[in-house]
């Protein structure tokens, strides 16, 4: 009896041992299993990149106009259900000359999906995103930041980057909801190859903040990159 009872208590700890394990993996910045990730870039360069997640959405036009008027190009990791709804927005980030990132068709958990299913989620967008004219390399960036085994496999097979990110000011309930908060936790936490997160395309804070964002950055003498001239500095 008490044999049995060891060997269930010890098999549901070595459960929830791995189970917090797998949990810690799957939403790290810096660790995947395969292939490169990178949560910022290793520099000595005052260089940054601003990061957009999901749509394109009606916000398309104020932040492309915000970043026009301030000279700066950033990073929209787009979603291909959200492109087939907004093609005209799409193609107008394209002319931009902004960066365009894949942030899988339709922004569920590829946790624990099969290679099949991760595929047809990024090669589904990869064909929207070249089908609204963008034609140069496209990075990856999972949604909810979730990853474990199959995702980085099938990446690093497919020659791809992940892009995650260092600065996420709407993690943090009390400065997601204010654009002023939002601006000062960015700049005071940014640093030499950071990598800002913001879903501007949704969250109208973060979409004001952008240009409170640049403007103090750049007085720190801060450089705007996109994701692939940022990476371009690592060292
Ligand atoms: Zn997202």
């Amino acid at each position: 009896m008490r044999k049995y009872f060891l060997i269930i208590t010890s098999s549901i700890v070595l459960f929830l041992i791995l189970g917090a394990a797998i949990f810690l993996i799957s939403r790290s910045l810096s660790f995947q299993f395969f292939g490169e990730i990178y949560p910022n870039v290793v520099t000595s360069k005052k260089v940054i990149a601003l990061t957009f997640d999901d749509g394109p959405s009606v916000k398309t036009d104020s932040i492309l106009k915000i970043l026009e008027d301030n000279k700066v190009k950033a990073t929209f990791f787009l979603n291909g259900n959200k492109i087939e709804n907004n093609f005209k927005e799409t193609q107008r980030i394209v002319l931009s000359g902004n960066e365009i990132g894949n942030h899988s068709y339709s922004h569920n958990r590829l946790l624990f999906k099969s290679k099949r299913h991760i595929k047809d989620q990024i090669v589904r967008t990869d064909s929207l995103i070249r089908l609204a004219g963008y034609s140069h390399p496209i990075h990856f960036r999972p949604p909810y930041g979730k990853k474990f085994l199959m995702l980085p496999l099938y990446l690093k097979s497919d020659n791809r980057k992940t892009i995650m990110w260092d600065i996420d000011p709407e993690s943090y309930a009390d400065i997601a909801s204010d654009s002023d908060k939002i601006a000062d936790y960015v700049v005071q936490n940014s640093k030499n190859g950071s990598i800002i997160l913001l879903h501007v395309m949704f969250r109208e804070p973060s979409l004001k903040s952008v240009a409170v964002i640049i403007k103090k950055l750049k007085e720190e003498g801060y450089e705007f990159k996109t994701v692939s001239e940022l990476l371009e500095f690592n060292e």
